[in-house]
Order: C-alpha cells, then sequence, then structure tokens
C-alpha cells in the first residue's frame, strides 16, 4: 500500500477490533474484500498443525465419539487434513483405531493377512467377510515371514465358491507364475512394477523367498486421487490421538506410540493444569519424536504455562462447541474469536500454532478464525452426520440422522455402550459423585461423506481467501498481523441482512 492511501483502509485492523475486552465470536464481525489477481484454484490451503506438522489443509476432527475413530480420520487425512480419535473407549481400542489409520494405504502393506496351503475356500471366504480384501499371499507356515509359495485372489477363488473345502494349494497361484519384488525395492519401482505387470497384488520377498510386505494395486489408485493425503516418511497417513493427564494414560500413550501414532491432543476443558504441564513435560522427554497438543486454553495467561511446558500446538476454545454448556453452567470460557485472536497473536511469538476448537458453522467461519490467527480449525457439528462418522444412521420423522453428543454430555459419561472407560475431559477422578454435565447429547441430519464434504470446504476457502486478496492463508494471517486485511463489526441488523431474508420459502444447498 502505497503512501496515503491509509484513508482509504476501511474498516479496522484485527488489532483494533479487539482493543477492548469486548468478547466477539465470529457471527459479530465480517471481513472487507481485497484485490483480486489470482484464481482461486491458486489458494495454497497449506497451514501448520503443530510446530513440525505442515498440513495441506488446515483441517482437523475432533477427539469425540460420535465424530473421529478410524474411518474419519483415515478421510481426514486423505484429504490434507488430520483425525484426532477420541478416549471415550479403552486404551487397546484406541489403539486399534490409530493402527487401522497406519495400515491404511501403506506404501507397503508391512503385515498382510497371509494363508496357508491347507486353508481352504471356505477360510478365504470368511476372511473377506472381516478383512473385506480377497487377495490373500500363501506361505508355508501361513504367516508372514514364511517362504512364499503362492497367491489367492478373487479370480482364483470365483468359481469355487461351491467347493467351500478345496485347499488353497489346489487353487492358487503358483510362485513360478507370480510376479514378486525383492525387499529393499523403493516404493516407487514397486509401484512401477505392479504398473507394468498388470497385477492386482505384488508381494515383497526377500533373499530366501520369505514373504516381508505386499503391495495393492488399490492403493496405488487411491494415492493418485489424494494427492494432498497428509502421510509420515514411510507414506503412511498422519493420525493424532486424545488422551487425558491421569496416571494411567501414560499406559495408553504408550500404547498408541507403540501403533505409530505421530500427534498426541492433550483432552482437557481448560488445560492450564498442574497436571498437564507435567504431563506435556514427560511426553516431550519420553517421546520427543511425538509432537504434543495442549490445551483448552482461550486466555494468553493459560497458553504461557503451556508453551513454557513445551506444547508443540494449542487447542483454543471454551464453551464454544454447538453441544457445550460450559459457559452457561460453569460461568467459565470466552467468545471463540477473541480467544482464538488473543492466544494466537501471543503464541506466535514462540511459534507455536494455535488450532480453532469449537464453534465452526459454516467455511465462513474457517475463514475467519484462520484470519484471527489460527492455523487449523478443529470441527465436531461439521463433520458429525457423515458417513465416516461413528454409530448407525436411524430416522426420526422420515429424516436420516446420527448421534452426536458432547463428551461433558452426561450420556457420554456414563458410555454404556462397550468401548470401555468413561471421559477424564470433565472429571479428575471416575469416583467423583455429583457430574456435572458440560455438554448436551443430540442428533445431527445425514450429510454424505466426508470425502465429498471436505473438498467443498477446501474451495470454499480458496474462494473466500481469493476475495480477500490472500494467495494462501500463510498470507492471510500475515495481512492480518500487517493490518491489511480489514475488520468490520456487524450489527445485529448487519446480521440479519447478510442472511437469506425476504423469502417466503427457499432451499438452502452448499454443493
Ligand atoms: P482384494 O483384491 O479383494 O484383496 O482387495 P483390494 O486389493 O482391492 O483392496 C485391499 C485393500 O485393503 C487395500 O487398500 C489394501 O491396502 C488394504 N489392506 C490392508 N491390509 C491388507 C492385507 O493384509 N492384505 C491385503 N490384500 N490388503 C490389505
Ligand atoms: P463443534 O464443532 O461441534 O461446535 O464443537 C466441537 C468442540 O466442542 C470439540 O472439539 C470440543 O472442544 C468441544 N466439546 C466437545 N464436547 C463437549 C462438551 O460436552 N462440553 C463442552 N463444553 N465442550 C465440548
Amino acid at each position: 500500500m502505497s503512501k496515503g492511501d491509509g484513508d482509504l483502509r476501511d474498516g479496522l485492523s484485527a488489532k483494533e477490533i479487539f482493543a477492548n475486552s469486548e468478547g466477539l465470536t465470529y457471527n459479530d464481525f465480517l471481513l472487507l474484500p481485497g484485490y483480486i489477481d489470482f484464481t482461486a484454484e491458486e489458494v495454497d490451503l497449506g497451514s501448520p498443525l503443530t510446530k513440525k506438522i505442515i498440513l495441506k489443509a488446515p483441517l482437523v476432527s475432533t477427539p469425540m465419539d460420535t465424530v473421529t475413530e478410524a474411518d474419519m480420520a483415515i478421510a481426514m487425512a486423505l484429504c490434507g487434513g488430520i483425525g484426532i480419535i477420541h478416549h471415550n473407549c479403552t486404551a487397546e481400542y484406541q489403539a486399534n483405531e490409530v493402527h487401522k489409520v497406519k495400515k491404511y494405504k501403506h506404501g507397503f502393506i508391512r503385515d498382510p493377512v497371509c494363508m496357508g496351503p491347507t486353508n481352504t475356500v471356505a477360510d478365504v471366504i470368511e476372511a473377506k467377510k472381516t478383512n473385506g480384501f480377497t487377495g490373500y499371499p500363501i506361505t508355508e507356515n501361513g504367516k508372514l515371514g514364511g517362504r512364499l509359495i503362492g497367491i489367492v485372489t478373487s479370480r482364483d477363488i470365483d468359481f469355487r465358491e461351491g467347493d467351500p473345502q478345496l485347499s488353497l494349494k489346489e487353487v492358487m497361484t503358483p510362485i513360478d507364475e507370480m510376479i514378486t519384488a525383492q525387499s529393499g525395492v523403493t516404493l516407487q519401482d514397486a509401484n512401477y512394477i505392479l504398473e507394468k505387470s498388470k497385477k492386482g497384488k505384488l508381494p515383497i520377498i526377500n533373499g530366501a523367498g520369505e514373504l516381508v510386505a505386499l503391495i495393492a494395486r488399490t492403493d496405488l489408485k487411491k494415492a493418485r486421487s489424494y494427492p494432498n493425503a497428509s502421510k509420515d516418511s514411510n507414506k503412511q497417513l498422519l493420525v493424532g490421538a486424545a488422551i487425558g493427564t491421569r496416571e494411567t494414560d501414560r499406559e495408553r500413550l504408550k500404547l498408541l506410540v507403540s501403533n505409530g501414532v505421530d500427534v498426541i491432543v492433550l483432552d482437557s476443558s481448560q488445560g492450564n493444569s498442574i497436571y498437564q504441564i507435567e504431563m506435556v513435560k514427560f511426553i516431550k522427554k519420553t517421546y520427543p519424536e511425538i509432537q504434543v497438543i495442549g490445551g483448552n486454553v482461550v486466555t494468553r495467561m493459560q497458553a504461557k504455562n503451556l508453551i513454557e511446558a513445551g506444547v508443540d500446538a494449542l487447542r483454543v476454545g471454551m464453551g464454544s462447541g454447538s453441544i457445550c454448556i460450559t459457559q452457561e453452567v460453569m460461568a467459565c470460557g470466552c467468545p471463540q474469536a477473541t480467544a482464538v485472536y488473543q492466544v494466537a497473536s501471543y503464541a506466535r511469538q514462540f511459534n507455536v500454532p494455535v488450532i480453532a476448537d469449537g464453534g465452526i458453522q459454516s467455511v465462513g467461519h474457517i475463514v475467519k478464525s484462520l484470519a484471527l490467527g489460527a492455523s487449523t480449525v478443529m470441527m465436531g457439528s461439521l463433520l458429525a452426520g457423515t458417513s465416516e462418522a461413528p454409530g448407525e444412521y436411524f430416522f426420526s420423522d422420515g429424516v436420516r440422522l446420527k448421534k452426536y453428543r458432547g463428551m461433558g454430555s452426561l450420556e457420554a459419561m456414563e458410555n454404556k455402550e462397550g468401548k470401555g472407560s468413561a471421559m477424564s475431559r470433565y472429571f479428575h477422578k471416575e469416583s467423583d459423585k455429583h457430574r456435572v454435565a458440560q455438554g448436551v447429547s443430540g442428533s445431527i441430519v445425514d450429510k454424505g461423506s466426508v470425502l465429498r464434504f471436505l473438498p467443498y470446504l477446501q474451495a470454499g476457502m480458496q474462494h473466500s481467501c481469493q476475495d480477500l486478496g490472500a494467495r494462501s492463508v500463510t498470507i492471510l494471517r500475515e495481512m492480518s498481523y500487517s493490518g491489511d486485511l480489514r475488520f468490520m463489526k456487524r450489527t445485529y441488523s448487519a446480521q440479519l441482512e447478510g442472511n437469506v431474508h425476504g423469502l417466503f420459502s427457499y432451499e438452502k444447498r452448499l454443493f
């Protein structure tokens, strides 16, 4: 901006709009448009989740038991975000969900399910029911590490269903008719071999002919359609998991780490506690490679303690979630826009990214939170009700619904669904006699697959950034701190004006 143009800057800078102690929410303000000299597709949505993990899309699914288990985490990571597996379950259950994400679409499937020559067609049909796939390498001893002698795929058993007791030795494709690759082969070369050979599976063997891994053609195709997937150096999808701060959570943590978790979220509605500070220090010392997200916080003072303890990111929000009654019951919390701005502008001095958690109802809210300095957003209600969210659909008055409930709702704390372990987020002791609910339990309309919904969110964010004149999320944040991004408060009637009005009826289809 050249000298003299200052007068032309309408609205207020972020600093000015948050200058007094009035608490603002996302709906209380708008962002003023900027100058466009690029297309929406060019807008780069890459943004840090933690000090070390950069996501291609700043989208995180919340650790709630009606939002994130393996299916959601896989979809989030495929689309460039990340899912955090909830902990309202036993440590084993949670670790297994993490394991499923890490195992999904491996470049190499490092623990392929194997069969032996004496297994039968019936065994394959049965295994398909639980595993969902029909391609099984056949090794001498029926295990990974045994000498590879053949492979059975759907084509080998397609016409054999009438003869279930037939042994696999008789139907398998034997090793001398198979294409294999030697261990040590790069993923790229292995992919090339698979492409050229036109086979569905590529077993990887060592010098002694023993099976060490498997590559599936379907994974190659999936890798192509999700070029922005969030992956580690081994090409496995990134995944996070939430834990509490009790002594028993250290055991849970150990199990999660051994299953390959990339990031741990310390799940607390008020994170500024001695328990969390000690847990952060413990994790950083014991597992220095694991990224730790602390929270929740809504003030700079809270953030300071956790930053000093060594967190790699902060989760911001208290009482802004859609299922939340904390502000009403506990008299404690902070309007979300103010919380995000205050904590983010403080934490950036220490290079600690901030996750805006809760209260996100639309693409506009996502962009506003990023404009306030958040690096990523964490969503619950926006993702609940999708086919990847845990739970079954049910009908009420002809509408297809799924359950969505606060983790501090009595229902979640009682947790009668058999996944074990009641929530610790809202209690310190399981013996607490009088529970005080901080959330409600409800339902949410069927939204279809997250794999369709997330691309809509991303395209929406790109168009919004384009209107604001920001070529990337990073630039958007810089514009906010430099004062080039202009904010404007909305009166109540301005909010009414900004919504659909004056129609007898209408249909609101978003994508
Ligand atoms: P199949 O032809 O019926 O075996 O199935 P596909 O190859 O089309 O799909 C198998 C999917 O399951 C791929 O995405 C694999 O990565 C995944 N998968 C995970 N673990 C295993 C495993 O142990 N064996 C096989 N065959 N696939 C696995
Ligand atoms: P949403 O995206 O639905 O608006 O908010 C989700 C966020 O609400 C979660 O990420 C979590 O921080 C918070 N949350 C989840 N359950 C509860 C609850 O029972 N009470 C409160 N106060 N917050 C909750």
